[in-house]
C-alpha cells in the first residue's frame, strides 16, 4: 500500500527512487534499525522496469546474474524463465522483492523530490518532495539510476505532431498497438534494437532514422532449463563470489591475452563461438580490443562482415554498418535486428548528413523529405549518469549547489560522494564501475559499503562525513587517466554524455571492477580515508 504523505517529518536516513538501488538500500537501513524512507517518482516500484515498457525489453546481462544475491532464500526461491529475462518478469521480481521485504510501509510513490539542502548548523538535510511535504534526514542517498532521466531531443515543431509520440523509457503501462500504423523510430541503441524487430511485424509501415550504426551481437536468448537453473542454484554462493572478480558475472568467459596472441584462424573461429553463444560475452574475447585499434578492427571487421551477410540490400547493409571502434559505444544484444530491415515494410532512413528538420503535423522531415508517420518512437535514450542527480535542486555547504560544482562534468570521490556535501551518497554515481558491469551486485556493493560507513560513524558516535577535496581530485584524475588509456573516449558515446546537446565531454564511469570493490574496501579498513569525520 502506498503510505499517506507525511508533510513534515524526521528520518535517520531519506533515500530517493525505489529500482534495486533504492529497495535494497531500504531493506539494509531497516536491518540496521534506522528510520529510513525511500520516495519514488514512479507510481510504483521497479526503477528501469517500471519505466521501460517497450516491446522487447529485457536485460542483457543474465538473469540468474542479474539479480539480488544478499537473500539466500530469495535467489533459491525466485525462477527465472529465460536467459535475459523480459521486463515484465523483472519488474515483477522486483515487487515481489519490496512485498517480501515488506519495504512498501515506508516508500512513498507518486512523489518527486525536488530538493534537498544541507544544514550546516544543525547537521541536516532539508528535503523538500512534490507533494508539498518538507522533511529532514540525517543522511541523504540518491539510489536515482544511471539510466532514469529520458532524454527526448527538442525537434522544432515536435508538438505539432498528430499522431501519438513515444519514448522507450516512459512507455505507456497498457501498452501500445501499432498495427496498421505508419511507425517512426528514431534512434538504433539498445532500446531501439530491442523493439524495432518486434515493432516492425506490427506496423504497417516502419521507418527507422539512424544517426549512427551501432554494433550489436545475437543475443540467443532462450529459456532456462530446471538442470541449468539447479546447477546455479546449488553453488550460487560460489558463483558470485566469482563474478565478484569478472565485470559482468560468472558466464562471461573472458581471456586476457592479445587478439594477436593467436592466428586468424583461431580469432575466426573465437568470435565465431562467441557470436553463436551470444550476448555481450562477445567484448571478452581478447583482453586488448577495447585498448588497442588494430586488435579491436579484427573483432569489429568480424560484426561487419556478419551485417552484410544479414541483411539482403548491399546499400542498406553499408548504412547500418558502424565504422567506429567496436564497444566503444555500449555494445547492443539483439534478437533478430539487422534482418528486420530485409522486410518489405521497413525503411532505413540515414540521417547521419541530414539531422531531422522538423516534425509536422503528419510527420517528419529531414534531408528534405517529409515522412508520413501516425506514431514516433523517440528510442533517444537518458541525460545518463548525471541527469537525475542534477534534476534535484542539491545544496551542500556554503549553499553551494551539485549542479555548479559539476558544470564542467561530475566530480565525486569513489562515485559515492562529493566534497562539499556532508552524510550526502549517491549509489553507483558518476566515478564507480557502475554502468561497466553488471549493475546489481555494483549496487549491492555501493549499498553495503554506505551502510557499513554509517555504522562505522554510529559506532564512534560520529554523526558526519564528508568527501575531502584532495582525495576528491585524485579520484577525478585517476578516472579520466584510466579511461584515456583506452578505445572509450573515441566515439560520440552517453558515457562521455555526447549524447545530449551542451552537456560536458567527461569519461563518467570508472573503468576498473574489481578494482574498485579492493580500493573502496581499502579506503573502509582505513577509517574512511579521504574522508573528513566527525
Ligand atoms: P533505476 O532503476 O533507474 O531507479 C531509479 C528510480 O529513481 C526511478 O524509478 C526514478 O523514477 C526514481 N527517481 C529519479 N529521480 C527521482 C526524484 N527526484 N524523486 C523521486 N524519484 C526519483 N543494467 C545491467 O547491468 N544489465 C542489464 O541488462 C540492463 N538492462 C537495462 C535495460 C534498459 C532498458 C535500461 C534503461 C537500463 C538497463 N540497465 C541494465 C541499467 C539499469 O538501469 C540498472 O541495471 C538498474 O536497473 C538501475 O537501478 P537503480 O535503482 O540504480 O536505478
Ligand atoms: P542510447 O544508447 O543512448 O541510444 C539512443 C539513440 O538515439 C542513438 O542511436 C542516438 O544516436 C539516437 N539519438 C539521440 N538523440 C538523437 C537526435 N537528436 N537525433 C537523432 N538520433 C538521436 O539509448 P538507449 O538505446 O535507450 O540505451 C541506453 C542504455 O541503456 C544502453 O546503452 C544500455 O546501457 C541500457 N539499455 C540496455 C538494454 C538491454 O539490452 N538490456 C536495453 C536498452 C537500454 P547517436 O548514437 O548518434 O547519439
Amino acid at each position: 500500500m502506498n503510505q499517506a504523505p507525511s508533510p513534515s517529518s524526521h528520518f535517520d536516513v531519506v533515500v530517493v527512487g525505489a529500482g534495486f538501488a533504492g529497495l535494497c538500500m531500504l531493506h539494509r537501513l531497516r536491518k540496521m534499525g534506522l528510520r529510513a524512507k525511500a520516495f519514488e517518482a514512479g507510481s510504483g516500484v521497479g526503477g528501469t522496469w517500471f519505466w521501460n515498457r517497450y516491446p522487447g525489453a529485457r536485460c542483457d546481462v543474465e538473469s540468474m546474474e542479474y539479480s539480488f544475491q544478499f537473500d539466500e532464500e530469495l535467489q533459491q526461491e525466485w525462477r527465472w524463465t529465460e536467459r535475459y529475462s523480459p521486463q515484465a518478469e523483472i519488474l515483477a521480481y522486483l515487487n515481489h522483492v519490496a512485498d517480501r521485504f515488506d519495504l512498501r510501509r515506508d516508500i512513498q510513490l507518486n512523489t518527486r523530490v525536488d530538493s534537498a539542502h544541507f544544514d550546516e548548523d544543525a547537521s541536516v538535510w532539508n528535503v523538500r518532495s512534490s507533494d508539498g511535504g518538507t522533511h529532514t534526514a540525517s543522511y541523504f542517498v540518491m539510489a536515482t539510476g544511471c539510466l532514469s532521466s529520458a532524454n527526448t531531443p527538442k525537434v522544432p515543431g515536435i508538438n505539432s505532431f498528430g499522431g501519438s509520440t513515444y519514448h522507450t523509457g516512459r512507455w505507456p503501462h497498457e501498452g501500445v498497438d501499432f498495427s496498421g500504423l505508419r511507425v517512426g523510430v528514431i534512434g538504433t541503441g539498445s532500446s531501439a534494437i530491442q523493439s524495432i524487430p518486434i515493432i516492425a511485424k506490427e506496423a504497417e509501415q516502419l521507418f527507422v532514422f539512424q544517426r549512427t550504426p551501432n554494433f550489436s551481437v545475437p543475443a540467443a536468448n532462450r529459456p532456462l532449463t530446471d538442470e541449468e537453473v539447479e546447477r546455479v542454484k546449488s553453488n550460487y554462493g560460489e558463483l558470485r563470489k566469482m563474478a565478484g572478480t569478472m565485470g559482468f558475472g560468472f558466464n562471461t568467459r573472458s581471456n586476457e591475452g592479445s587478439a594477436f596472441d593467436v592466428s586468424e584462424e583461431e580469432r575466426r573461429a573465437e568470435y565465431e563461438a562467441r557470436w553463436k553463444m551470444g550476448g555481450l560475452p562477445f567484448l571478452g574475447a581478447y583482453g586488448d580490443l577495447i585498448l588497442d585499434e588494430k586488435a579491436n578492427a579484427t573483432a569489429a571487421d568480424f560484426v561487419r562482415e556478419k551485417i552484410r551477410a544479414l541483411v539482403d540490400d548491399p546499400a542498406v547493409a553499408e548504412k547500418l554498418t558502424p565504422n567506429s571502434i567496436l564497444g566503444c559505444k555500449r555494445l547492443c544484444a539483439d534478437s533478430g535486428y539487422f534482418e528486420t530491415f530485409n522486410r518489405p515494410n521497413v525503411t532505413l532512413v540515414d540521417i547521419a548528413e541530414a539531422p531531422i528538420e522538423e516534425i509536422t503535423p503528419n510527420g517528419l522531415r529531414t534531408g528534405g523529405t517529409t515522412y508520413e508517420l501516425d506514431a514516433i518512437v523517440f528510442a533517444t535514450g537518458f541525460d545518463a549518469m548525471t541527469g537525475a542527480l542534477l534534476a534535484v535542486d542539491i545544496r551542500g555547504r556554503g549553499g553551494v549547489q551539485l549542479r555548479k560544482k559539476w558544470e564542467a562534468g561530475p566530480r565525486t570521490y569513489l562515485g559515492i560522494a562529493t566534497a562539499g556535501f556532508p552524510n550526502f551518497f549517491m549509489i553507483t554515481g558518476p566515478g564507480s564501475p557502475s554502468v561497466l558491469t553488471n549493475m546489481v551486485p555494483s549496487i549491492e556493493q555501493h549499498v553495503n559499503w554506505i551502510a557499513d560507513c554509517m555504522t562505522f560513524l554510529q559506532e564512534r558516535g560520529e554523526t558526519v562525513i564528508e568527501a575531502e577535496t584532495g582525495a576528491e581530485d585524485v579520484w577525478v584524475s585517476h578516472v579520466n587517466e584510466v579511461a584515456s588509456a583506452t578505445l572509450y573516449p573515441g566515439c560520440n558515446s552517453w558515457y562521455l554524455g555526447a549524447n545530449v546537446p551542451g552537456k560536458p565531454r567527461v569519461f563518467m564511469p570508472y573503468l576498473g571492477f574489481p578494482e574498485y570493490v579492493v580500493k573502496a574496501d581499502d579506503v573502509a579498513a582505513k577509517g574512511y580515508e579521504g574522508f573528513a569525520r566527525g
